[in-house]
């Protein structure tokens, strides 16, 4: 039976990874790209900040000796994944991934899919209040807001804003009723999301549905395969703590 002793690498910035990151134990690594807000209170050691592209992982894995990494970004972090596939193969550890399953059209649903930024305009050409919820990206085009736009952006980061888009920078999880106040004091004709997964920000998706609005939903990156997927955080942990009991079996008793 393969049982994993060693250090466990877990890539995160999303909620789930922090979930992960609060079971790691003191020899284990989380880390974060440095984007957003660093947790405290963790038992395991906390990085920040990219490592270099798959080489520099890879070396990183090497010297810190790591037996395990677990790609639990989110999953429009392609870059990330594919660098922690690679740096796993050149490095000779395994790799798991956490991939939230993504969001299904309902009944009543008219979602739009976009590959990317252009066709995203393209698909917002005939409306005039947007919401967009896909992160940072919308604010790099501030100076081209089309003359018959407002746009509304909801991002982690805080932002003035101008007198054509008001950016509320906000971390979710969202309520339903508090998605229905937005949406009602907005006058949103149009949603733009990622197809992220999960519970904390698909109420949104239930109140386009519920007044008829399009959403125009970009695409899944492909991600790369590695030795295990989870599709919840709960499945991982449980493998998780499988591979750590004999460790602890050990210890409580020795020679055994
Ligand atoms: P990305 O495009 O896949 O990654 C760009 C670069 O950022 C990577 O090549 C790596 O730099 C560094 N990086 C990314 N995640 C890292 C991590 N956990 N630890 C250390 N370095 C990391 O990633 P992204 O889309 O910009 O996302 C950045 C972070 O935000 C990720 O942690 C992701 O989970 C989180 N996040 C992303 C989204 C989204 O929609 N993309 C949404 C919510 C949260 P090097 O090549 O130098 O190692």
């Amino acid at each position: 039976m393969s049982r994993m002793v060693g250090r466990i690498l877990v890539l995160g910035g999303t909620g789930d990874a922090l979930t992960i990151a609060r079971r790691l134990q003191a020899s284990d690594v989380y880390s974060l790209a440095g984007l957003g807000k660093v947790p405290d209170g963790l038992a395991c050691r906390v990085r920040v900040g990219g490592f270099g592209g798959s080489e520099g992982l890879a070396r990183f894995l090497e010297t810190e000796r790591i037996a395990l990494v677990v790609d639990a970004t989110h999953p429009y972090a392609a870059q990330m994944s594919a660098n922690a596939a690679s740096a796993s193969k050149l490095a000779g550890v395994n790799c798991w991934a956490l991939r939230r399953p993504p969001w299904e059209p309902r009944g009543g649903d008219d979602w739009r899919w976009v590959a990317n930024w252009d066709a995203i305009r393209a698909e917002l050409a005939p409306f005039a209040r947007p919401f967009f919820t896909l992160g940072r990206e919308p604010l790099s085009h501030l100076a081209d807001i089309p003359a018959h736009q407002y746009w509304t952006i909801r991002c982690l980061d805080a932002h003035p804003g101008t007198d054509r888009a008001r950016v509320i920078g906000a971390r979710g999880p969202f309520t339903l009723d508090g998605e229905r106040a937005l949406f009602e004091q907005n006058r949103f004709d149009v949603v733009v999301s990622k197809n992220s997964g999960g519970a904390a920000t698909e109420a949104k998706l239930d109140v386009a549905r519920e007044r008829g609005l399009p959403v125009v939903m970009l695409r899944r990156p492909s991600l790369p395969a590695v030795a295990r997927i989870f599709e919840t955080t709960d499945a991982l942990l449980a493998e998780l703590d499988a591979l750590r009991e004999p460790i602890d079996d050990r210890m409580i008793r020795p020679g055994s």
